[in-house]
């Protein structure tokens, strides 16, 4: 099949090479070349931009970092609308607001071309192994048509419902991921000040009720000191923010999540924005004095 892939960053590269292995025929754009490059070495072909990806493309894929990007790739000026053709479909693949989503679907309908959502989780290792966990949203026979595709690139597809379902459910994942994260922080902190290792407390209660893949990963970048991301700070202030924009649209209060918005955002704004997320954890270290790493004395 002909497939055009839009956004080629940390985790469009992968997603893309892994449609090549597959055997489509991929046209691929980004607005930054290294990526288009990249892909070009694999197998890709470049086009000159995403109208002309549409033109070419059965399937548009778009692995972009926010609502704003979207809008402009897909209704802006030489965007993928430009480019469509009877029979074309988009799957927007990034994790953006689920009211811009369902804009975004609606324009599309209204000129004829179909799209679906598919936000990922599983992170830059998911994306590589073709692992990813996809949340989708839009009409289910569009889904059940295009599952082949998402397949190649994930292990776990689940239909979330209408479009926004999709990044609905992604939402409550970020701010879960995000809140957990601060919380393991902050009692291991605590501990580690009260003079326990931060080690001794994780290999003590990694078994039990406060075990979690967010422990395991996030402590571990803390205590070997590595923040490199993985999922940049940035993308969860984002992720936050949209969370905390459906809430009060919704009448939602989301206290925990203004909270550890906001200490991402002075981490952010002290040089942590291109960090792992873990970096928010940094915040706690700052406020006390404590680092977490392996060999607290
Ligand atoms: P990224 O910033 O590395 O990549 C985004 C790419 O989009 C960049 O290469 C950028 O140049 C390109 N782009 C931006 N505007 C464009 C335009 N107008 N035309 C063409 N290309 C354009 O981001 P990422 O980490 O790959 O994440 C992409 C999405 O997936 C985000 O919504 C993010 O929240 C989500 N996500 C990321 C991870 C992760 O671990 N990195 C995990 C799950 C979900």
């Amino acid at each position: 099949m002909k497939i055009g892939f839009i956004g080629l960053g940390v985790m469009g590269r992968p997603m893309a090479k892994n449609l090549l292995k597959a055997g489509h025929e991929l046209h691929v754009y980004d607005v930054v070349p290294k990526g288009v490059e990249e892909l070009v070495a694999a197998g890709a072909i470049a086009e000159s931009g995403n109208k002309e990806v549409a033109e070419k493309s059965e399937v548009v894929i778009t692995m972009l970092p926010n609502s704003p990007h979207v809008k402009t790739v897909i209704l802006g000026v030489g965007g993928v609308l430009e480019g469509r053709h009877p029979g074309m479909k988009i799957i927007d693949m990034s994790s953006i607001a689920p009211l811009a989503t369902k804009e975004v679907g609606k324009a599309c309908e209204e000129v004829g071309v179909p799209m679906l959502e598919s936000p990922v989780s599983g992170g830059e290792i998911g994306a590589i192994n073709g692992t990813l966990a996809l949340m989708c949203g839009g009409k289910k026979e569009l889904f059940d048509e295009l599952t082949p595709i998402l397949k190649i690139m994930s292990s776990t597809i689940t239909y979330c419902g209408e479009l926004g379902a999709g990044n609905t459910t992604k939402l409550v994942n970020q701010h879960i991921i995000a809140v957990e994260t601060a919380a393991v922080a902050e009692a291991f902190v605590m501990g580690a000040k009260a003079g326990v290792e931060p080690e001794v407390v994780y290999n003590a209660i990694k078994g039990g009720y406060a075990g979690s893949k967010v422990l395991d990963g996030k402590l571990a970048m803390a205590m070997d000191r590595n923040f490199k991301a993985g999922f940049r700070l940035d993308l969860h202030i984002k992720d936050l923010n949209n969370a905390l924009e459906t809430g009060h649209a919704l009448g939602v209060p989301m206290p925990l999540a203004s909270l550890v918005m906001d200490e991402m955002k002075y981490m952010s704004a002290n040089g942590a924005g291109n960090d792992d997320s873990a970096a928010v954890m940094r915040y706690y270290e700052k406020i006390t004095g404590v680092e977490l790493t392996r060999s607290h004395n």
